[in-house]
């Protein structure tokens, strides 16, 4: 790993240059107040100071719809056909720290060990270089930095980390693929800073955090039975309205449901975004539903994010973005729930 500088200036000069290349995808003001990650033509598009855009990159690596092949009906036969393949390499610039983290879980889901591998996914994860650009300024609903291994300007597994500084950036190279793009721009880049400066500029960043949640013990709390059939989730339930919401917007989530559209005899099987807040997610044919009623369902969710991950990956199914805390439109908030499950245990 290596350290670098870069002048604001010349960040704008260097993602024009790269979108020759590559294809760009970086925050842009989709529309008034609505940022999200989008494939970039010109550096000018780029917002740079913002705390967290509505939908989170994993919206890059897992479509909220994505065409899976192309099928018709012969008849005798049922002929399948893969989608025309893409090339090309991808930047995916201006990724935050909690959405760097999320990532680094959805790895676990879609390419486990190497063995379970979702190749959608793994095809763009593979062709992407990843350059993730820390919190200046944390935002009132985010608490990553209560999370393990997460703080405002946490490198998880960016290729090259941006740490804002005054008046440039601090650089991390931090991969292959990150030292590949520092090497073949390498005129942008000056030798300035030290590890020691990302330090100090951390330690000034988690200073101004609003909002942390003491997370110790949770997963073991949440494995107890007074725990998990507490009347506490049936109180909790009343207030959500199961819009999913909450699910469609965490880094994390990551539910899909298979779906074919068809005309005549031929058609196409997609995929898209499903969440656990729905009541038929779990149907079953004969009418049957293990999580019948919201209880069953906002429990779910908890217990996902703070347990059962946990127990299959080693790791927090939250990575503290606060987007839930934000968008949930009756306030239904993980670090509340954090809380009042830690008292019950
Ligand atoms: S956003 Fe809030 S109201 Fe909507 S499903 Fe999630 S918890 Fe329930
Ligand atoms: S549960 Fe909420 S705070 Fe945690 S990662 Fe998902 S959206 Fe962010």
């Amino acid at each position: 790993m290596s350290t670098k500088a870069i002048d604001k200036n010349k960040l704008s000069e260097l993602l024009n240059s790269l979108l020759f290349k590559q294809t760009l995808i970086a925050p842009v003001e989709a529309e008034e107040d609505i940022l999200l990650f989008k494939n970039v033509e010109s550096a000018d598009q780029v917002v740079l100071d913002y705390q967290n855009t509505i939908t989170p990159v994993k919206d890059w690596f897992f479509s909220q719809t994505e065409e899976l092949f192309e099928f018709k009906n012969k008849i005798t036969e049922l002929e399948i056909n893969d989608l025309p393949a893409t090339d090309g390499e991808y930047i995916l610039f201006g990724a935050r720290p909690c959405d760097l983290k999320s990532v680094e879980l959805l790895d676990l889901v879609f390419d486990e060990d190497g063995e379970f591998s979702d190749s959608f996914y793994k095809e763009k994860r593979d062709r992407t270089t990843i350059i993730g650009l820390s919190c200046s300024e944390p935002g009132a609903y985010c608490f990553c930095n209560s999370l393990d291994g997460l703080s405002p300007t946490a490198t998880c597994n960016a290729d090259i980390m941006l740490t804002e500084m005054d008046g440039d950036y601090l650089v991390e190279v931090l991969t292959d693929k990150g030292e590949k793009l520092v090497s073949d721009n390498s005129s942008y880049f000056s030798d300035k800073y030290s590890e020691e400066d990302k330090e100090t500029r951390t330690e000034e960043i988690v200073s101004n955090m609003k909002l942390t949640v003491d997370v110790d013990d949770i997963e073991a709390i949440m494995q107890k039975e007074d725990v998990y059939l507490s009347d506490y989730w049936q109180e909790l339930s009343l207030k959500c309205l199961g819009c999913a919401v909450c699910t469609y917007i965490c880094p994390t989530c990551h539910c899909y449901d298979i779906r074919d559209y068809s005309r005549g005899n031929a058609g196409i099987r997609y995929r898209c975004w499903d969440s656990c807040m729905f009541n038929d997610f779990t149907e079953a044919a004969g009418d049957h539903n293990p999580r019948p009623t919201r209880r069953e369902r906002v429990r779910q969710r908890f217990m996902h994010k703070l347990r059962f991950f946990d127990e299959r990956y080693g790791d927090t199914g939250c990575v503290g973005c606060g987007r839930c805390l934000e968008k949930c439109p009756v306030n239904l908030d993980i670090t509340r729930v954090i809380s009042d499950v830690k008292e019950l245990a």
